[in-house]
């Protein structure tokens, strides 16, 4: 497959469960109809605000939730319902980074321990051969072999992530899939983490989906980015294309709230009237109709459908195609 990962038209709606009976008495649409792929050694971002369904769409690819509809192809198989051995093979070949990297992390676990784990679980190396992997492993992140015998406490938020990413690493993924990566560290050690990503893609050949609601950091990282929007991928593009001629008027709105280092040309800040609705009750037609300040009235009736406005820029929106 020319894909690393291929997601068609991916929904999960949560149940909302009310009285003793516990019915079913409706939906949360948290991710409604979303569709990609990442190349090989390939980095997508995807970046919205928090409750947009950007960790669900992580979670249902890492099969952490089950996809309530539409399709995962990982590696050219469809795992979207895969089970048993099949599920295990295709956690292999995709891994998670979290936020919070004692969330991967066993805090009882010595270093080594938890690296070697996955290894020594999976069969893939003896115990000993997985010790002496997960000491080359630490080199590799910038860390030291001989930190396989320390405990999590004894390190930094910086170095806790090089951990996680070791362990993420242990296995040969194709994909990693990090979330919110690099949110909860310092401004300083964030950039030392994206570099370490990066230099791990090329040294590997690893393609990530890197989800984020910080634009910058997404920016620093991706080769191409989108951005989601109450359950929708509404715009897709190359980096430079997007954040120098975002279509949507989201993401305009998004940029023009963003500091901008280099700032050529100066946005008009764009201020977003109203909330975003509750996915539960989700408005007809196009998601942001409610806030947009270029809102038509085909808007309210019809759900745009993504065009491609210029080579691989896709945008999802009645002003464009
Ligand atoms: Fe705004 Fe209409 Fe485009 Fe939606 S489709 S973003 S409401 S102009
Ligand atoms: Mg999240």
């Amino acid at each position: 497959s020319e894909y690393v990962l291929e997601v068609q038209d991916l929904k999960k709606y949560f149940p909302i469960k009310s009285g003793i009976l516990k019915r079913t008495v409706g939906y949360v649409r948290a991710v409604d109809g979303v569709s990609f792929q990442v190349k090989p050694g390939e980095t997508l971002g995807i970046v919205g605000e928090s409750g947009c369904g950007k960790s669900t769409t992580g979670r249902m690819i890492m099969r952490l939730t089950t996809p309530t509809s539409g399709k995962i192809i990982l590696d050219g198989k469809d795992i979207t319902h895969a089970k048993g051995e099949e599920l295990r093979a295709s956690r292999r070949k995709s891994q998670m980074v979290f936020q919070d990297p004692y969330a991967s992390l066993n805090p009882r676990m010595s270093v080594g321990e938890s690296i070697a784990e996955p290894l020594i679980v999976n069969k893939v190396l003896s115990k000993s051969e997985a010790f002496e992997r997960a000491g080359e492993l630490l080199k590799t992140v910038g860390l030291r072999a001989s930190d396989i015998n320390r405990y999590p406490h004894e390190f930094s938020g910086g170095q806790r992530q090089r951990i996680g990413i070791a362990r993420a690493l242990a296995l040969n993924p194709k994909l990693i899939v990090a979330d919110e990566a690099v949110s909860a560290l310092d401004v300083s050690i964030q950039s030392q983490i994206l570099n370490l990503l990066m230099d791990l893609k090329h040294q590997f050949n690893l393609s990530y989906l890197f989800i984020s609601h910080n634009l910058a950091v997404v920016r620093h990282i991706s080769d191409r980015v989108g951005v989601m929007y109450l359950g929708h991928l509404v715009e897709v593009g190359p980096k430079h294309s997007l954040y120098q001629d975002p279509l949507h008027p989201y993401t305009q709105a998004l940029l023009s709230a963003a500091p901008e280092p280099r700032r050529t040309k100066r946005r008009e800040r764009i201020i977003l009237q109203g909330d975003v609705p509750s996915p539960a009750n989700p408005p007809s037609g196009c998601p942001f109709h409610t806030r947009c300040p270029r809102v038509m009235d085909v808007c309210r009736q019809t759900m745009p459908k993504p065009v491609q406005v210029h080579p691989d820029h896709w945008v999802a929106c009645h002003l464009h195609g």
